[in-house]
């Protein structure tokens, strides 16, 4: 595409988008009455204007039926979780039996790696990318503990080349064929939190594969944001969470893909619960857990209702369209930024999100050389919803669920007369 750097053409671009109908889902945050420009998509999601009424309808069911809303809700409560398979199919790339909706990011994380981080004599060592989300970095510093060995020693980080910013797939797929009989888990997060850089999935589970060595992925940036095929690229599991592209709610619910290849091996070692039973025998209570199939087999404990409301609402939207739509439009409103923000003569910051359209999602980071925090307290005091990440990063998310060009082109207009305040 041709860009041009003006609102006008902003605004023709907003005029033909097929999917602009979809910013009044949801409410947008005002500020002295102006609808603030959102990039926090990343983040935080927006509300839809569906939730609440979701979260009503469980509220309403409770007070009519007391427990009986288990099974005499309008959704019932006992299967609640069902509900969320196929949207969640339709958003990995996943067969059924694959996913379930449970639990908290971080919380899945552990549990994952206690099926699936398993050490062994040598083979004994997580391969990860450097700088990857603390939350994830402690949880696989804790798991390596606990399995009586030092972190130092077992987690091994991809670093990018001197000079660089970013991971080159190559020099990854290098590095597991160099480690690989030293390897028992590859864990990677699909998109870099920091970077916004997007891995090729695809390539990274080949070389695990060809190795025999198992792959995770975190899609904490990538579900909602991303086209994934969990399935097919033979990822072995993978967790994300709700709240961040996929609107949710904070602290949403997350959940867990587990591949097919898993589903029948009852001798992973994983912890249990009534939830994760074998759903024939749960209500017997007896003693000793028999797993389900699958990914349902991982749970631990009932749905927590009135979160997956929110998150029942959210999805919704998403089954209003596809993947396929949203990253399209995706790629031009990102592709935008990009352009506008080159337009912009100042040595005061660059992009370290690759430009490459299939390497990125919507986020683009701005590193910033000098005065980056006063630049982004300007953005904020003149209505822009941006993040800080230390030290110096200014991360900008375009969601094209409910962001415009528009916002794109003021967006650029601000930060151009901020640099030049504090410059
Ligand atoms: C957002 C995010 C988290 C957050 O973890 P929670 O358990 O949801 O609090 C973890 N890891 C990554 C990579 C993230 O981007």
């Amino acid at each position: 595409m041709q860009y041009e750097n003006s609102l006008a053409f902003a605004k023709a671009l907003d005029k033909k988008d097929m999917l602009r109908k979809f910013r009044n889902e949801y409410f947008i945050p005002k500020k002295n009455g102006k609808e603030l420009i959102y990039f926090c998509g990343n983040s935080l999601g927006l509300q839809p204007k569906l939730t609440e009424k979701f979260i009503k309808q469980e509220l309403a069911d409770w007070q009519k039926y007391g427990v009986e809303g288990h099974f005499m809700a309008k959704n019932p409560w006992v299967s609640y979780h069902r509900q969320f398979e196929k949207p969640l199919m339709n958003l990995l790339g996943a067969k059924k039996g694959e996913v379930v909706a449970m639990n908290q990011l971080t919380v899945n994380l552990n549990l994952l790696l206690i099926s699936f981080y398993r050490p062994e004599g040598k083979r004994n060592k997580i391969l990860i990318q450097a700088n990857e989300f603390p939350s994830d970095y402690y949880a696989f510093e804790q798991q390596v503990r606990f399995h009586g060995l030092k972190p130092e020693e077992c987690i091994i980080e991809a670093t990018p080349r001197k000079g660089e910013k970013t991971l080159r797939t190559e020099d990854l797929s290098n590095k597991i064929a160099e480690h690989k009989d030293e390897l028992a888990l590859v864990m990677f997060s699909a998109v870099n939190y920091y970077t916004g850089q997007l891995f090729d999935i695809k390539k990274i589970a080949a070389a695990c594969c060809e190795h025999k060595i198992t792959f995770g992925v975190d899609l904490a940036h990538a579900i909602g944001n991303v086209p994934l095929k969990l399935h097919e690229w033979n990822v072995d599991f993978a967790t994300w969470c709700s709240y961040k592209y996929l609107n949710s709610g904070p602290g949403g619910v997350s959940g867990v893909f587990i591949h097919n290849h898993h589903a029948k091996n009852f001798n992973l070692p994983r912890f249990g619960g009534w939830w994760g039973n074998d759903e024939k025998t749960r209500f017997k209570m007896q003693k000793h857990f028999v797993p389900a199939e699958g990914a349902q087999g991982w749970q631990l404990s009932n749905a927590p209702v009135l979160s997956m409301a929110a998150h029942a609402a959210a999805l919704s939207v998403f089954e209003k369209t596809s993947m396929k739509e949203l990253r399209a439009k995706s790629f031009l409103l990102s592709g935008y930024l990009h352009f506008l923000l080159h337009q912009i003569p100042s040595s005061a910051f660059s992009i370290i999100t690759p430009a490459k359209a299939d390497a990125r999602g919507c986020q683009v980071s701005i590193q910033m050389k000098e005065n980056g925090r006063k630049v982004f307290d300007i953005l904020e005091k003149n209505g822009v919803i941006a993040d800080w990440r230390e030290p110096d990063v200014i991360r900008v998310a375009p969601v094209p669920m409910y962001n415009t060009f528009e916002d794109v082109y003021r967006f650029a207009q601000h930060f151009l007369n901020a640099i030049e305040r504090v410059s």
